[in-house]
Parts: C-alpha cells; sequence; structure tokens
C-alpha cells in the first residue's frame, strides 16, 4: 500500500457537481482531491451525452454535455484540486480525531477532515462479458480499464469491443504491445471514423490484427490468461493472449456507497436541505446521490447544493475563521484566489 495522502476534502465522484464542489470550497480555500471510476471528468454529462446539447443551465440557453465538463473544469482550476481517475472508493473510515480515511480499489489511502458524496447515479461499472470464469482473471489479466499504460508494454493483447474505448486503447496500445488483436462481432464501428480509420491502417500495414467473432472462452491458470477463445461464422479460433481488454459498454451500480452506514432513503443519501450533510457529522452528499422532500435531479440543483455543503465545511476544517459573505463581482480578495486581480 502507498503512502497517505493528506487533504481538507475528498470528494468521491468528478461528476459536475463534484466539479462545481471544488470551486465553492476553493472560494473558502479548503483544498479538495476527486476521485473517480471513469478515466474522465464529468460523470453522466461527459459518460453518456457528451455531445447531446442541455438547455437548462442557467445562462447557457444551450450547452453539450461536454463543453459544460470543460466549463466546470476550467472554473475549478485556479484552486489546482487533484483528480485520480480509473479508481472507486470503496472503503471510508471514521478516525479517532474526527478525520476520515478514504480508500480506493488502487491502494491509495486519503485523510481528510471532510467527505464529499457526489457520487451520482452511483459508480460506473464496466459491463462484464458473458464468458466462464472471466472472473478468475480480472485485475491481473483481463482489465476494463488501464492504469498504467506499462502493465501493457510487451504483452499479447485482444481488445474486445467496436466503441470509442475499445478503439482508443487499441491505437494507444498497439506500439507497445507484442501482438494486438482486435475483436468485434462486425465490421462496423460506433467509435469515431477518424480512429476506426487510424485502426484500418494499421491492419493493413500489419501492426496489428482484426477479427470478427465474439469471446468464447479463455484459457490460462492462476490468474494469468494464455489465450482467447473466439467463435466466429468459421468456427473457433485461439487467439494467443496474456492480456484481454473487454469493453461491453458501463453501467451505473451504487456500489460501496451503500455500506457506509448512512442513511438510506431508496438508495439514496438522505440529507438536510440546510448544509446538505448527511447522518455522518463531516460527510456531505450533493448532486444526484441526495435525497430530501422535493429534490430535482438537475444539474442546477447540485450546484445549489455544492454552495451551501460548501460554507458547512468550513466551519469544520477551519472552525475559528469566521466566513464573510462575498460577491466575486466586488471582492478583491475572491479576486486574487481566483488569479483574476
Ligand atoms: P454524476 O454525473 O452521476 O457523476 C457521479 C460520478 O461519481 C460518476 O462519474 C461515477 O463514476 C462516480 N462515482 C460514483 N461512486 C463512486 C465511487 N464509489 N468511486 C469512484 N467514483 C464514483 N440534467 C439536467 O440538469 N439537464 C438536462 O438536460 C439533463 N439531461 C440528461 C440527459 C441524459 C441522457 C441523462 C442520463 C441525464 C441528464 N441529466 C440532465 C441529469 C444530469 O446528468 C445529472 O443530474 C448529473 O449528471 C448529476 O451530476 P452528479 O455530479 O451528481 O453525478
Amino acid at each position: 500500500s502507498e503512502q497517505e495522502i493528506v487533504t481538507d476534502v475528498v470528494i468521491i465522484g468528478a461528476g459536475p457537481v463534484g466539479l462545481f464542489a471544488v470551486f465553492e470550497l476553493g472560494l473558502l480555500d479548503i483544498k479538495c482531491h476527486l476521485i473517480d471510476i471513469l478515466d474522465k471528468p464529468g460523470g453522466q454529462c461527459a459518460e453518456l451525452y457528451p455531445e447531446k446539447p442541455i438547455y437548462d443551465i442557467p445562462a447557457f440557453p444551450e450547452i453539450s454535455g461536454q463543453e459544460l465538463t470543460d466549463n466546470l473544469l476550467k472554473q475549478a482550476e485556479p484552486f489546482g484540486p487533484t483528480y485520480h481517475y480509473n479508481r472507486m472508493v470503496n472503503e471510508l473510515e471514521k478516525q479517532d480525531k474526527g478525520d476520515y480515511l478514504v480508500k480506493t480499489d488502487a491502494g491509495e489511502t486519503f485523510r481528510c477532515k471532510v467527505v464529499v458524496i457526489a457520487a451520482g447515479g452511483g459508480s460506473f461499472q464496466p459491463k462484464r462479458p458473458p464468458v466462464p470464469n472471466i472472473e478468475d482473471y480480472e485485475n491481473t489479466s483481463v482489465f476494463y480499464a488501464v492504469r498504467k499504460m506499462d502493465d501493457f508494454r510487451d504483452h499479447d493483447i485482444v481488445i474486445v469491443g467496436g466503441g470509442d474505448s475499445a478503439l482508443d486503447w487499441t491505437l494507444n496500445l498497439a506500439p507497445l504491445a507484442k501482438s494486438l488483436t482486435l475483436v468485434h462481432r462486425r465490421d462496423s464501428f460506433r467509435a469515431h471514423t477518424d480512429s476506426v480509420n487510424k485502426m484500418r491502417a494499421l491492419v493493413e500495414e500489419g501492426k496489428i490484427n482484426f477479427e470478427l467473432g465474439q469471446i468464447a472462452s479463455l484459457e490460462g491458470e492462476n490468474g494469468q490468461i494464455s489465450a482467447v477463445n473466439i467463435k466466429n461464422a468459421d468456427g473457433e479460433k485461439s487467439l494467443p493472449a496474456t492480456r484481454l481488454m473487454p469493453f461491453f459498454g458501463l453501467t451505473m451500480k451504487l456500489g460501496p456507497v451503500a455500506n457506509w452506514g448512512l442513511n438510506l432513503h431508496e438508495n439514496l443519501i438522505e440529507v438536510d436541505t440546510e448544509k446538505f450533510a448527511t447522518s455522518e457529522e463531516g460527510i456531505f452528499a450533493i448532486g444526484d446521490i441526495n435525497y430530501y422532500p422535493g429534490k430535482l435531479k438537475l444539474i442546477l440543483s447540485g450546484f445549489h447544493e455544492a454552495a451551501l455543503m460548501a460554507q458547512a465545511a468550513k466551519k469544520i476544517i477551519h472552525p475559528d475563521e469566521k466566513v464573510v459573505f462575498q460577491y466575486t463581482t466586488s471582492s478583491t480578495k475572491l479576486q486574487k484566489k481566483l488569479g483574476v486581480k
């Protein structure tokens, strides 16, 4: 296990609401680390509808999910948040002095005074393909995300799928693989045309292989695969493989949030509407993951919740500092923090 990372606040989830919380906390001199199981910021906006226009963000008559995400990142930038992607928060432990330890499935431990759960519709988790015993190889030789490219160097890699993740990783891993085979059930792809063209060019040059088919079974032992057997129109074919990456899309699951002893209301975290605090002192819940009477699962509600949560978090993190209400338009103090003065 690695060293403990010490920070004021850990935000679980880098969706639009988690991102805006960085800004509201930053104005109050509070530093954040954000953790998301996705490989990018933006939550549902970036994963489910990056190119669709949203029409009900105040003062943006029309903005796409990705543009909204990019703007939120830019707005948070002056406060220097640290983003940790491709990892799931699976444990939350209260310590004696009121600190929390937040642990991820990548082995990190964060120590903080306040935890902000901005987990939205739950954690995006990869769909497991229907292949017998695939669980036995997960995270040792079968991966649904790339944490370190070097773990794939000089391997016989098989990638399965036809979407952007499958194509992006095919292109990124091709230069360092011993061999790379992309498997898809059809010869048409959902991924961007540009990526598809680049992939076809690599096949043409003999740098990678493409196989039509579906994975049928795996061979291997002790967590290490040695071959991927695929079914296609001609029957079965065995591909030598020491790394397999299936990309079958994502589902949202509440995940570990349910195990943290917080009061829940139909799988959502109960909060008050003054502070958006949960039943545990120092743990807040904002955005789609929370419940209170009248809750609307809209981005604008999450933004408001982030602002009030930040005021309450301030009292826990800097109990001796008085918070003076200020406008960003007129406060030189706030403008200095934003780097515009
Ligand atoms: P999310 O966007 O769900 O982000 C939560 C993040 O937390 C996710 O990335 C997830 O992976 C991560 N996470 C959860 N648990 C863990 C964990 N244990 N460890 C690590 N990471 C974790 N809203 C509007 O206001 N206007 C619209 O027009 C609109 N249109 C929509 C259209 C579609 C198709 C969909 C699906 C939703 C739409 N919404 C719209 C809803 C809006 O997207 C949500 O309200 C918003 O995304 C909620 O933001 P959030 O930050 O609370 O959560």
